[in-house]
């Protein structure tokens, strides 16, 4: 017969035991991973959540005295509240693609020319081993739109210092990224406060 104290003795002791062995392997991979190196990050997919986790890594690494650069591959059509938070801070540049342009003539040769112009921008900090993560927001539209070619992108990623941390955030991702990045993450869409008729919200949604 087992009283409720020994039931509670057999399980804790199991629970210690599963950990115990979870911790061997959980050791073991640690153990394996020794290469210290930047990554490169792409967060993709259809749900909510990507640039924020982004912009979410990058105050972790602020918080540890890191200097980040972000460089946002879309017009914004209004600052966003993470842009208001992060642009005056001392350790972070950030470039809004089209900043400076007049967006009223809406044309595909100025769009290009603002793509390029970013990526300009974009390629800089990837050859200054000051910036140890750099976020490029919404950059893979630029090559699902034809804005830029991809074969660049890839050559200075690959030639980048070598503890610089990107992450590159959209919805869709050109193959070749996807070939060479490091960490990939897909957000779901499962449900969009949205479709349910909730109006957009400073803080939650920009
Ligand atoms: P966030 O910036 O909130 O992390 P995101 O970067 O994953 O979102 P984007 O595709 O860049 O998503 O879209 C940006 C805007 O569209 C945000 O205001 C976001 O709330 C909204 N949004 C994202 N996913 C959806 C969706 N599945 N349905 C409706 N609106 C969405
Ligand atoms: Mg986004």
């Amino acid at each position: 017969m087992t009283d409720d104290s020994t039931l509670h003795d057999s399980k804790a002791s199991s629970h210690q035991a599963r950990m115990a062995a979870r911790k061997v392997v959980m050791d073991k991979k640690i153990a394996k991973a020794t290469e210290e190196r930047g990554v490169l990050i792409l967060l993709k997919g259809n749900g909510k959540g990507k640039s924020s986790s982004a912009f979410g890594t990058m105050a972790r690494s602020a918080g540890h005295g890191q200097r980040c650069g972000v460089i946002q591959f879309s017009k914004g059509r209004m600052e966003t509240g993470e842009y208001k938070f992060f642009r005056d801070h001392p350790l972070i540049d950030w470039k809004v693609m089209g900043h400076g342009f007049t967006w009223e003539t809406q044309s595909k040769e100025r769009d290009i020319e603002a793509a390029q112009q970013a990526w300009a921008a974009a390629e800089k900090l990837l050859r200054d081993d000051r910036y140890q993560i750099l976020v490029f927001d919404e950059m893979s539209y630029m090559f699902k739109y034809g804005y830029l070619d991809v074969e660049p992108v890839i050559e200075a990623l690959k030639n980048r210092p070598k503890m610089q941390n990107v992450i590159i955030t959209g919805r869709t991702m050109a193959l070749p990224l996807q070939d060479i990045a490091d960490t990939i993450s897909v957000v779901q869409d499962e449900r969009h406060a949205f479709r349910l008729g909730v109006k957009a919200q400073p803080g939650i949604e920009f």
